[in-house]
């Protein structure tokens, strides 16, 4: 990996595919060195190996040993981490009463005690170049809607989390700023997402269609760059317009 002192970086959770993998593009993209992290090694791997500038590292972001491992395998390998990108989430679709504590657990681990760990863990690094965290929510994490009770309420602690990162850790000059997607076409999303479902999203959403991950990827990138340098504590819904419409989904 050819690299240069001054050269920025990023690390981005959830990088094997999806969003994460878009993000990580558009950062190589515009220059960056990337820490792709994900928890399926063989997904990971395929998609790091085809690009360069990367470092590829096995990490769940749920495993507090596994995050303190990774931020030092990265500080070390890098020199310096200027962003972190805590993307990588699990979905979850059912009715409360169908909800058992262990699917509430598993959605909780990865969506937010992985978002608290990685950033944790990063701030002492993150502190020696002013750097900023995104963290990715959900419009669910926005506005309630039926069968979304685990991952609804995982997302809305992300936003809360943002905001509570962005108040503390604003005197080091570290940013924190969340983005909310709307529907996106990815593995995630088709698994848990029914015709009914789509054509729902599709009559809710002002711009009448899915997003791509490239365009949230770009808001990303935007809030992780000196273009965003006064905006911290921010939720960011790139979402077709449906946060700003009262039109329901089943
Ligand atoms: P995806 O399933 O395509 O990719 C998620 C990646 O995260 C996968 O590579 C997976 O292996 C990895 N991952 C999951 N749990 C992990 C863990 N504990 N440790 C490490 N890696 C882990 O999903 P996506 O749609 O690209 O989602 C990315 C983020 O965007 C998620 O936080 C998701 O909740 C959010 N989001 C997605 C949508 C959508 O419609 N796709 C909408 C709103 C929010």
């Amino acid at each position: 990996m050819s690299q240069t002192p001054e050269q920025k970086t990023a690390i981005v959770t959830g990088a094997a595919r999806g969003i994460g993998l878009a993000t990580t593009k558009q950062f190589l993209a515009e220059g960056r060195r990337v820490a792709m992290i994900d928890r399926d090694a063989e997904a990971l791997m395929a998609e790091a190996g085809a690009l360069e500038n990367v470092l590829p590292v096995v990490c769940d972001v749920s495993q507090p040993e596994q995050v303190d491992a990774m931020i030092a395998e990265v500080a070390g390998a890098f020199g310096r981490i200027d962003a972190l990108v805590n993307n990588a989430g699990v979905a979850d679709f059912g009715p409360i009463e169908e909800t058992s504590f262990e699917r509430w657990r598993t959605v909780m681990a990865t969506n937010l005690d992985g978002v608290f760990l990685c950033s944790q863990a990063a701030i002492p690094e993150l502190r020696k170049t002013s750097g900023a965290i995104v963290n990715i929510a959900s419009i669910s994490g926005l506005r309630a809607s039926t069968l979304r009770v685990a991952y609804g309420t995982s997302k809305a602690g992300v936003i809360q989390l943002t905001q509570q990162q962005a108040a503390e850790l604003g005197e080091y000059g570290i940013r924190a700023n969340c983005v909310a997607p709307g529907p996106v076409r990815t593995k995630l999303a088709m698994a848990v997402h029914s015709q009914e479902i789509i054509d729902a999203y599709h009559d809710a959403i002002p711009l009448n269609r899915y997003g791509s991950e490239d365009e949230i990827a770009s808001v990303i990138v935007f809030l992780c760059s000196d273009k965003a340098s006064y905006v911290t504590g921010q939720t960011i819904a790139s979402d077709g317009g449906f946060q700003s419409t009262g039109v329901g989904l089943p």
